[in-house]
């Protein structure tokens, strides 16, 4: 299968050290004692008996077969900010790779969002940059930690979490993403020091294409949802990026992506040095006999694509979901002068056409219904083989129930999704909601 890696020989594969890890940190060799003074900006370290904080104010129960936070050679000041965000137990990919990043070692991660592979990777940059302070003085805007991630969205997520689990140590972390001020980033990247970078490739690009963040000194490098940057047409941006940090050997590299199709596969290889590998399966899906796929589409590619998918599938019934009535109808349209046997169900047919409409397409003498949200839940038909999601829904539920139009009963079914520039950016919270990843099918020029 396309998203399957391979369990690494983790035993057999291992790394000579680098350079600069060549004396990682003896657990907690500067914090044995109960009790350690947090250091805060907004309060003066030591001056109240608040800064005191002991590992002992975090007491987790020992249970067999979860790992705690105490359990892995994390400074104190990171495991304060794990317990004020609630976490007690590593989730299961922070099991699987923390015992290992903490090494130095690189990774390759099959995980998907809502396994807690944020903190997986925060938590091992953070903790090697306390352990490994800067001996220079250097210009603030050289990053030491770099976070790429596809999405705008996913960026700011992202560096919500590394402001919660740095608040009790001095490190600071910028954001650069696109739609968002681009002079306000710049000043950020003048005042503060660049301690974690996250960043969507394009405005990253920019910045450092005109030198305003230099990559050249980056100590650990995350790539997040990968699989996602290639379905997106990032990877050239991504490899100009790249190109401008440290040698593999000199970095710690650790690659993130919910399926690992043979270009991802070639990449996470040649940007990582004798990396760990480690996959943690998505839970049970919901939506099991239902075969997902996303094609990632430009917006003009979408109807002939579409047309294709129709006159291929050879009379199945079909029912395609747009988010608006002007679009249902706009299509509706084009597939009547295709010759394509169709009706459309929105808002603005009136009940009694609609419930003739459903009859029909029940009984097969209609075999493709273009619909919206609303009307599309009264459809209650069995044997849909396949739906179309022509624009994603802006809620991300919507997809649970337009799916869930096919596959009934115990049938299998299929549905097929459109993501195009427009809105790209919802696939994330559709495979929060729908619990598991979904497979991408693209097109991306790999010679550029
Ligand atoms: P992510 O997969 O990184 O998007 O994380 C999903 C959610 O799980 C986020 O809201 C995290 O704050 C939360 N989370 C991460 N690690 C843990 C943990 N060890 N225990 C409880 N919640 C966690």
């Amino acid at each position: 299968m396309e998203n399957q890696i391979q369990e690494a020989p983790l035993e057999t594969t291992t790394k000579p050290k680098r350079t600069r890890r060549t004396n990682k940190r003896p657990k907690n060799n500067d914090e044995t004692s109960s009790s350690v003074q947090v250091e805060n900006e907004a309060t003066p370290v030591g001056n109240s008996n608040a800064d005191i904080w002991s590992i002992d104010d975090f007491q987790v129960d020992v249970v067999e077969g979860k790992l705690r936070f105490h359990d892995l050679n994390i400074p104190d000041r990171v495991i304060k900010s794990i317990a004020e965000m609630g976490f007690e137990y590593c989730s299961e990919i922070q099991a699987e790779t923390l015992p290992m990043t903490l090494q130095g070692y690189d990774i390759i991660g099959q995980a998907q969002t809502g396994t807690g592979k944020t903190a997986a990777f925060l938590i091992a940059m953070i903790t090697d940059f306390l352990d490994y302070p800067l001996e220079e003085k250097r210009p603030n805007n050289f990053a030491r930690g770099l976070i790429i991630a596809p999405t705008r969205e996913l960026a700011i997520q992202i560096a919500d979490e590394a402001v919660k689990l740095t608040s009790n140590c001095h490190l600071n972390v910028v954001t650069l993403v696109g739609g968002l001020s681009y002079e306000k980033q710049k000043i950020a990247l003048e005042t503060e020091n660049v301690d974690i970078l996250v960043a969507t490739p394009g405005r990253l690009l920019d910045f450092a294409r005109s030198r305003k963040v230099q990559l050249g000194k980056v100590e650990c490098l995350v790539l997040d949802e990968a699989d996602r940057m290639l379905s997106m047409g990032f990877i050239p941006d991504v490899k100009s990026i790249i190109r401008m940090t440290p040698h593999k050997e000199a970095r710690q590299t650790m690659l993130f992506s919910a399926t690992f199709p043979k270009d991802i596969q070639a990449l996470a290889q040649q940007w990582t040095y004798f990396p760990k590998e480690v996959s943690v399966v998505p839970k049970e899906a919901t939506n099991q006999n239902i075969d997902q796929v996303i094609y990632t589409v430009e917006a003009d590619q979408k109807w002939p694509v579409l047309k294709q998918l129709i006159e291929e599938n050879g009379g199945q019934r079909t029912i395609i979901f747009a988010n608006r009535r002007d679009e249902t109808r706009d299509l509706y349209e084009r597939l009547r002068k295709a010759n394509i046997n169709c009706a459309i169900l929105s808002g603005e047919v009136a009940q009694d056409k609609r419930v003739k409409t459903l009859k029909n397409f029940k009984e097969g003498i209609i075999q493709v219904l273009v619909a919206t949200d609303v009307a599309g839940r009264g459809i209650h038909v069995d044997n849909v083989e396949l739906v179309v999601n022509y624009t994603l829904p802006e809620d991300p539920e919507d997809y649970v129930h337009r799916i869930g139009r096919t596959g009934r009963g115990g049938e299998t079914g299929r549905s097929v999704s459109f993501a195009s520039e427009d809105d790209a950016f919802m696939i994330p919270e559709i495979e929060k909601v729908v619990g598991e990843s979904i497979r991408c099918e693209y097109m991306v020029d790999m010679s550029r």
